[in-house]
């Protein structure tokens, strides 16, 4: 652990969610023993490049660590390549990205830190905000629908896709390490209590709903589970094996690596 920690003042919240992501991705790169690049957007989470030591880990443009990410994956196809930033982040200003990579399937991790606001810029409604709920510093109720990023990712064609719950250390570990050993677009929603800004989704308020799945849905069950509200299944939702982009470009002849 001390090897993967950085001298950075870490300036997240006294009880922020993301110290739970921290945690479980360094147990988890420990226990992978790869080299690996980190790529952050902007937002409060997309800050966790600073706090983890890698030779390659980069903060980037807000909405376009997905890209970034995809170059760097491409020209070092041996790095274990992790996107690791905000709802606001991947799901707003980076969706069109966030479905790029889905439609790929390029070898790379996305790890969701999914609390709803966009908590750098003092708690406006993110993405996955359930439409008429007013959160603390919103003057108004939030008038968007909500995105369900499982769905998201399923309709996309993302070849994993798994939810988790960032106080759950031992499990968000587990589940980063599956992700982090699949070939192809894998992608994590973690759900993320912001203590600061988000009043209503808070570490009670998960905690009263979430639970986790025996295992992975079969097809007959799968969109009732994506779709679950009331309750928030947790764990890995769907998996497969698809030719991944690299190998697409190998046999079009357009990917030469150096
Ligand atoms: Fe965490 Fe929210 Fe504070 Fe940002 S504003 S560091 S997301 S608690």
């Amino acid at each position: 652990m001390k090897e993967l920690r950085t001298d950075a003042w870490v300036q997240w919240c006294p009880g922020c969610g993301n110290y739970g992501i921290l945690s479980a991705l360094q147990k988890a790169l420990i226990d992978i023993n790869r080299d690996f690049s980190i790529v952050g957007g902007i937002g409060c989470s997309s800050r966790i490049v600073y706090y983890l030591k890698g030779s390659f880990n980069v903060h980037t443009l807000h909405g376009r660590a997905i890209p970034v990410a995809s170059g760097i994956k491409l020209s070092k196809p041996e790095l274990l390549v992790i996107v690791s930033g905000g709802d606001g982040d991947i799901l707003g200003i980076g969706a069109g990205h966030f479905l790029a990579l889905g439609r790929r399937n390029l070898d790379l991790k996305v790890f969701i830190h999914d609390n709803a606001v966009y908590g750098l810029t003092k708690g406006q409604a993110g993405p996955t905000l359930p439409l008429n709920v007013k959160l603390k510093a919103m003057p108004y109720a939030n008038v968007h629908d909500a995105i369900n990023p499982i769905l998201l990712a399923f309709v996309s064609g993302y070849t994993f896709i798994a939810r988790a719950y960032a106080y759950h250390i031992r499990e968000l570990k587990e589940i980063m390490k599956e992700a982090m050993k699949h070939r192809g677009a894998a992608v994590v929603d973690i759900l993320q209590p912001c203590t600061t800004y988000n009043d209503l989704m808070t570490r009670e308020w998960f905690e009263e709903r979430i639970y986790y799945m025996d295992s992975i849905p079969d097809r007959s069950k799968l969109f009732e589970k994506m779709l679950e509200k009331e309750k928030i299944p947790l764990g890995i939702f769907f998996k497969e094996e698809k030719e991944t982009f690299e190998e697409r470009l190998k046999k079009a002849k357009l990917y030469k690596q150096s």
